[in-house]
């Protein structure tokens, strides 16, 4: 049984603000609902209000704008499976998008949902987080924008304020190759135990120029291993620059033993998985 809640239903963006703005923090927003219903249902939250913004028309949409591709909060993880411009411009969350779940899940599940729930399995947050990517959030005061990196503070946690609303996720159409790896329990429907996204470019000389690594599922919530990106830059990218990051990313995690694995089994494929990513994005940098 889900406990009563009053529903509210703004019809635009600034009306959803003023609602936000006069009920905050008793309010909380609903997107698909995939996790907030669950929540509800298992007494996690404790609003009794919820603001539907499912119906917000300036919240959907994926368009390229200023060397820019913009992806509207309230666009579900299907819409991101099918868009073009994401195959060509975010591989590797077109990736991710197309394991999250199940299809009835990816049919109502948003971006916003995935990222505002800042579970540390999020499983759009690696792709996002190496693709450099920055959160637009609004609210009746103005605009901001946070780099996602800043974003997530802890489990379920992050910098978003009460009466702020998720309205898109931006990245500079990248540059490079990148590639993403789930590992769950299941082949669908699984939550991750381990997920790892990475992206590499190099200069003529065939250096590396550009290393982004993020690792999900591994620390309380989504991160980027900097230092393993930083050993990478001015290397040849050998086996052994990408074994010795591989070994630096592990060491920016902090797993823990739960009901999906232990921490010792998540470190272990980290590292593997790190080495075996980035050695498949080398050979399609460097045509090796
Ligand atoms: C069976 C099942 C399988 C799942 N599998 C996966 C999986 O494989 N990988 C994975 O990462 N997740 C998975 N999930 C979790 C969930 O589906 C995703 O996190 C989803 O993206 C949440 O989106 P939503 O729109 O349903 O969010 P909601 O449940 O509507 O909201 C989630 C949170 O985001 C907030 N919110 C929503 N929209 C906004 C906005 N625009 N601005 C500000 N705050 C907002 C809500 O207040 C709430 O705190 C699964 C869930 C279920 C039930």
């Amino acid at each position: 049984m889900l406990p009563e809640f009053d529903l509210l239903r703004p019809k635009t963006l600034a009306e959803a603000l003023d609602m936000l703005a006069d009920r905050a923090p008793d309010v909380m927003p609903i997107a698909g609902g995939t996790n907030v219903v669950v929540a509800l249902r298992e007494r996690a939250y404790h609003s009794s209000v919820l603001l539907d913004v499912s119906g917000l028309a300036d919240l959907r949409g994926i368009r390229k704008e200023n060397g820019h591709v913009a992806v509207g909060g309230g666009t579900t993880i299907t819409e991101l499976v099918e868009s073009e411009l994401i195959a060509a411009n975010g591989a590797p969350l077109a990736a991710a998008a197309a394991q999250l779940g199940n299809p009835l899940i990816r049919n109502r599940a948003t971006v916003a949902g995935n990222l505002v729930d800042a579970s540390p399995a999020a499983d759009t947050a690696p792709p996002l987080l190496v693709l450099d990517a920055e959160v637009e959030l609004a609210s009746k005061d103005g605009r901001r924008v946070i780099p996602l990196d800043g974003f997530f503070v802890g489990v379920n946690e992050t910098q978003r304020r009460p009466d702020e609303l998720l309205v898109a996720v931006r990245w500079p159409v990248p540059g490079g190759a990148a590639a993403f790896h789930k590992v769950g329990l299941r082949k669908a429907g699984a939550c991750s135990v381990v997920t790892i996204a990475v992206r590499l470019a190099c200069d003529e000389a065939g250096k590396c120029s550009m290393a982004r690594i993020a690792l999900g599922a591994v620390a309380p919530r989504p991160i980027r291993a900097h230092e393993a990106e930083d050993a990478l830059v001015g290397t040849g990218l050998a086996d052994e620059d990408i074994a010795a990051a591989a070994m630096l990313a592990v060491q920016a995690t902090s797993p823990i033993d739960d009901v999906r694995s232990t921490a010792a089994y998540r470190r272990e494929v980290s590292e593997v998985l790190v080495r075996r990513l980035l050695g498949g994005v080398r050979t399609d940098v460097l045509g090796q």
